[in-house]
């Protein structure tokens, strides 16, 4: 069966073809000015998205991981500097910190598949320089709760906000709680490049100096080289494109929530299944449902189910926590994320869909569970 599947996982064409005139045009016009590297789109689009956030600084990188990487590097950690992070993450996260030079400690996460406070508080030690909360699927952590741990300890805030653009914890920004916070502009991500991409955001000015260096070979505005530095830039046609979209992002966010709503009305009675927070269930967070990811009773047989059905499902991360890669060296078991991995999935969750599409996604769940 090579036909397309009745509701795919991620809809890349039909994506594309929605915008397909406005994004032709906006690449034409970037090559006929040969406008590819550092251009003034790239400027407007870094100053189009600090203007959404309300933060002062926004500095276009080469993709979400060397955003976590670079204000890392700021902090110039020493060998056996530790920095909490979840294991359920993309092993990104951990890898920016160990590139960086530090120690990633693995903690646990909640019911909510978020970073989780009071594991967090039983991690720190001596060696403990910062906390890399992740705000995964589109949810923010509870800020208030990290953010006094590490006041408690002195340590410094690195946000992982790649999965969580516009996303909210009492109403202020993921990305802007710490030193700085990372956005990836990965294709799937809720504002997708055409390839890789990524930005950090910071209000911190010395902060974004630095940055501004270190992306761009370690050289400052006179071409001096001040640092060893990177080659971490983000293309000009890509920043173009993304100023494009940016203008839509709310629209964006308003459907995901739309759907998670429809989901939630849907599913809620399946007693197999655990949801993520319904959309308008706590008013200390704005969900922005980079994913709708589940935990299911019976998983494989459900998502083998859904395949037939065509509907496509995935598993993040490959369905393993970071603490189960045994070649990273980790000994720890975070006791709730060791047992989520084998129920967790991924529901369809995009733009593309459309009501019909959940409706039809929900009749096979309900089917196979009755
Ligand atoms: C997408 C993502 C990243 C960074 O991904 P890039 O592909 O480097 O842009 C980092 N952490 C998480 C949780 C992500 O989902």
């Amino acid at each position: 069966m090579s036909e397309r599947p009745r509701v795919p996982f991620f809809d890349y064409p039909a994506l594309f073809a929605e915008m397909r005139d406005e994004i032709m045009a906006v690449t034409e016009d970037v090559f006929a000015r040969g406008a590819y590297i550092m251009q003034r789109d790239l400027a407007e689009f870094e100053q189009g998205l600090a203007r959404y956030l309300g933060v002062k600084h926004v500095l276009g990188v080469a993709d979400g991981t060397m955003g976590l990487l670079l204000p890392l590097l700021t902090q110039h950690l020493q060998p056996g500097d530790e920095i909490i992070v979840p294991s359920h993450t993309f092993v990104a996260s951990a890898a920016a910190i160990h590139h960086a030079g530090g120690t990633p400690v693995l903690v646990d996460c909640g019911r909510d598949h978020l970073i989780d406070a009071a594991s967090v508080a039983r991690a720190v030690t001596a060696r403990t320089r910062g906390i890399m909360p992740v705000q995964l699927n589109g949810r923010t952590a509870d800020m208030d709760a990290i953010c006094e741990i590490a006041n408690r300890h002195g340590l410094f805030i690195v946000e992982d906000s790649c999965q969580a653009l516009g996303s909210k914890f009492r109403g202020r920004f993921a990305g802007t709680f710490g030193i700085a916070g990372s956005i990836s502009f990965y294709p799937s991500k809720t504002l997708g490049c055409f390839g890789d991409g990524g930005a950090i955001v910071t209000d911190d000015d010395a902060v974004a100096e630095q940055l501004r260096i270190l992306r761009d070979h370690g050289r400052g505005s006179d071409g001096k080289v001040w640092v060893w530095g990177y080659n971490s830039r983000l293309d000009n046609l890509q920043a173009a494109i993304l100023g494009l979209k940016l203008k839509r992002y709310d629209q964006y966010i308003a459907r995901r929530r739309a759907i998670a709503a429809l989901y939630e009305s849907r599913l809620k009675h399946v007693g197999e299944l655990l949801l993520p927070p319904a959309p308008d269930a706590d008013p200390d967070h704005y969900d922005i449902y980079q994913n709708y990811e589940i935990e299911a009773d019976r998983r494989d047989d459900l998502r083998a189910a859904l395949d037939k059905a065509g509907v496509k499902t995935i598993i993040q991360w490959g369905g393993h926590a970071i603490h189960q890669f045994d070649r990273l060296g980790f000994t720890v078991v975070p006791p709730y994320t060791d047992r989520m991995v084998s129920r967790f999935m991924l529901l369809p969750m995009n733009t593309a869909l459309s009501d019909d599409d959940v409706h039809y996604v929900c009749d096979c769940i309900e089917g196979f569970y009755r």
